[in-house]
């Protein structure tokens, strides 16, 4: 629809700051920069009517890798860098707790462990919880971390710093926190492509064209907070990963409260507590069943992860998903090739952050200001 004298004097009047991607990122970013500018006009463009990528869409783990993720993460990367890694999400963790409160976000203590179905993985893992527990002390201050022990009977490791929140609640309260600032939040807005204005070498005068299908925002800055959208707009390389969930209807018997892990981190799953105090069982992911089917921008289920995860639930965690099945959804991913989110300035007036790799509850605070800070724009 073409738009009107008053929608272009007004929603589509230049702004200072134009943030593309209406979720965890996005609106922390706005968060941070509004703080720090709170005269400039700050806009939020998100696609969907609800953001409609992973935050809203995840499992609500707040966590910071088990011990076997973390292992092999350590072989493609240096320890330290590693070390660097948890406590960017630990740095993160507390972020999103002060900034949102813990009520608001539904937080619960609950722990973390790591179960374990072959004795060799486990051996392995066990083994290194002392080198990783050193490598966490040294770069976080947290002491022995991870711990060996038994979960319903499988050999465990567990973390008791790890929690869950409500991921629904949690985007709630920041979109309120952010609209309280003065920052406008559009939903249904797709953004098409960015185009630099021909000053493009002159920072008074640069400005970034912000194209939606009927009209054009003109901003002095963009962000761009897509994750596995990203490639989609610019040029880089961040990889959209679907990942499924499921989740069971109340459980009489739920022996599996926390937040729990399996296969270097590939699968999950957790209690998810209703209002009346009835518990679930949430299990998702499982993308290494079938990683080409999920690199994918198809909303959808995959049938084989989809019967992986059951019968995961029926012969490992011996609940019956199957005929119990509440809801199942997928959400979107973005992974970069070292599984590093990718922070970039692009131009002086064009920021990227993106690629968070699965873990943006925990991260997305911490890049979101790290960005900011590092491109300068908080001054
Ligand atoms: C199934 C699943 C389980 C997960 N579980 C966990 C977990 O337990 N713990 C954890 O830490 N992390 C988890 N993650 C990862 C975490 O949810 C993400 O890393 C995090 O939400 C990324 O936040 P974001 O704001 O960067 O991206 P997103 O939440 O994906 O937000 C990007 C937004 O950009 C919008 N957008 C895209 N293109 C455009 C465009 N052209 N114009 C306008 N808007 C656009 C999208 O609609 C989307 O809302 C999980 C992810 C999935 C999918």
């Amino acid at each position: 629809m073409k738009p009107s004298y008053w929608e272009l004097t007004s929603t589509y009047a230049p702004a200072d700051l134009v943030v593309i991607g209406g979720g965890i990122t996005g609106a922390s970013i706005a968060y941070y920069y509004k703080m720090a500018h709170p005269s400039e006009r700050v806009l939020i463009l998100e696609k969907g009517s609800l953001p409609s990528g992973a935050t809203t869409r995840n499992a609500g783990f707040a966590c910071f890798g088990s011990v076997s993720e973390l292992q092999a993460d350590m072989e493609i990367s240096s320890a330290d860098r590693v070390g660097e890694k948890v406590a960017r999400r630990i740095r993160g963790l507390r972020r999103l707790r002060e900034e949102l409160g813990d009520e608001a976000i539904g937080y619960e203590a609950c722990g973390g462990t790591e179960i374990f179905t072959d004795s060799k993985t486990f051996e392995r893992s066990a083994k290194a919880v002392e080198e990783v527990n050193r490598l966490v002390e040294r770069h976080t201050g947290f002491k022995n971390a991870f711990r060996v022990g038994e979960f319903e009977g499988y050999p465990a490791i567990f973390c008791v710093e790890e929690g869950a929140i409500h991921s629904g609640r949690m985007m709630q309260a920041l979109h309120q926190k952010v609209m309280a600032l003065g920052v406008e939040y559009l939903p249904g807005m797709h953004v098409e492509r960015i185009e630099a204005s021909r000053e493009e070498n002159n920072a008074q005068k640069a400005r970034v064209h912000v194209k939606l299908a009927d009209a054009t925002i003109t901003a002095r800055r963009v962000a761009v907070a897509t994750n596995g959208f990203a490639s989609k707009l610019l040029d880089i390389p961040v990889q959209p990963a679907r990942g499924q969930i499921i989740v069971g209807k109340p459980l009489e018997k739920m022996p599996w409260k926390g937040v729990f892990h399996y296969n270097e981190g590939y699968v999950y799953f957790r209690h998810v507590k209703g209002e009346d105090g009835e518990l679930r069982l949430l299990l998702g992911g499982a993308r290494d069943v079938d990683p080409e089917g999920e690199t994918t921008f198809e909303e959808g289920q995959n049938p084989q992860i989809r019967e992986w995860l059951l019968r995961f639930s029926e012969e490992v965690l011996h609940i019956p998903l199957r005929e119990k099945i509440e809801l199942e959804w997928s959400g979107f991913m973005g992974f970069t090739p070292d599984k590093e989110p990718l922070l970039k300035l692009l131009s002086p007036q064009t920021l990227v952050v993106t690629g968070l790799s699965g873990i943006g509850v925990s991260i997305g605070f911490e890049v979101a200001y790290e960005a900011l800070e590092n491109a300068g724009w908080l001054r």
